[in-house]
């Protein structure tokens, strides 16, 4: 296989890329001083490319037009314009499954940790205030007697789903379409969920169809006990509205691991008292990473000794 060139335009894990240098010619772009130059240089070569992060598009596959497969590590694609892609008959594939236990912990996590304050409480033992100003104050948020409403039962909503349950946390859900293997409520509407619901449970992918679909008048339909977490894609809640409805009152704390723009996180989010936020680190324990970067090497030798992927993107299959 050494004939064939992949492109690898990040740095990735290192089961990755050890993987790939054994079986393939690697070009890493993100070495070069001028990557671009080096794309005219090899890019009719390249025939794969092993994606950590960023954006594919028609602009980057003109500059590969030999391409077959793009190979990206993670479930989210939003950033691979699959319609480009298919258009030049190029394979996408994603690594789904292998991190939906762990996104489903995260996400029970970061909703403890939200609706009890448990960042908070840590900061105020760390900066002294247990000795000087005795207890944390009493959380007025509990977890007892909620209601979750997930937005987008697929794999991991349904894990986070099966976790709550097991919390006491009554549930219901709503997506596209009603999931056939649950027996969960579904409500055809974002804002029937929000008005049904206490605890939005955002997991749905980003894209144009779901960007903003959590906006001022779902977060109102939510209510003043309302908590929002977003365990998904941070283009899914209209993060102006999230900080007005914060701030006003509307809705009572949020939970976050994904922002509109990421690394930048607002500063009025910051200064917020009831918001947890989290570095995006859903999928981010070293075990299920590298078990996701062993999909994005299996993707890439699957196509190239058999012309199969193993697991494509749906649009693909
Ligand atoms: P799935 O495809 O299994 O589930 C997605 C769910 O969202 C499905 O139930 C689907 O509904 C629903 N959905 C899709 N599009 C829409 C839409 N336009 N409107 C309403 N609902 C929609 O994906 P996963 O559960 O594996 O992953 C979900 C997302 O989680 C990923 O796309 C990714 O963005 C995010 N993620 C975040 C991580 C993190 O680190 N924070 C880590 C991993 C994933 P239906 O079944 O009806 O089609």
């Amino acid at each position: 296989m050494t004939a064939i060139d992949i492109l690898l335009p990040r740095p990735t894990l290192p089961i990755v890329e050890e993987q790939l240098d054994a079986a393939f010619t690697v070009h890493r772009s993100y070495k070069a001083e001028d990557p671009d130059a080096m794309l005219r240089e090899v890019g009719n070569k390249i025939r794969g490319v092993a994606m950590a992060f960023g954006a594919v598009d028609a602009q980057l596959l003109a500059k590969i037009p030999n391409v077959e497969i793009v190979s990206s590590l993670g479930v989210g694609y939003d950033h691979i314009n699959i319609p480009d892609c298919k258009a030049a008959n190029v394979m996408v594939t994603h690594t789904p499954d292998v991190l939906s236990d762990e996104v489903a912990d995260t996400a029970i996590g970061l909703m403890i940790m939200t609706i009890r304050e448990l960042g908070q409480a840590e900061q105020w033992l760390r900066q002294g205030n247990w000795l000087a100003k005795g207890p944390y104050p009493l959380t007025q948020a509990t977890l007892r007697g909620r209601t979750l409403g997930v937005f987008g039962l697929g794999r991991i909503g349904k894990e986070i789903a099966k976790r709550a349950e097991a919390f006491g946390m009554s549930i219901r859900y709503h997506g596209r379409n009603p999931q056939k293997d649950v027996a969960y409520p579904y409500d055809d509407s974002l804002e029937g969920l929000a008005e049904a619901c206490d605890t939005l449970m955002v997991v749905a992918p980003g894209g144009a169809a779901t960007e903003h679909a959590v906006n001022a008048k779902v977060l109102e339909k939510l209510g003043p006990d309302g908590i929002v977490l977003n365990i998904g894609r941070g283009s899914v809640i209209d993060e102006t509205a999230l900080i007005e409805a914060l701030e006003n009152g509307t809705i009572y704390g949020a939970g976050l691991d994904v922002f509109e723009q990421e690394p930048q996180v607002p500063e009025a989010l910051l200064r917020l008292p009831r918001v947890t936020v989290l570095p995006h680190v859903g999928s981010a324990s070293q075990a299920t990473r590298n078990a996701m970067g062993q999909l994005v090497v299996d993707n890439l030798t699957s196509w190239f000794k058999s012309g199969r992927a193993v697991t494509p993107v749906p649009e693909m299959t």
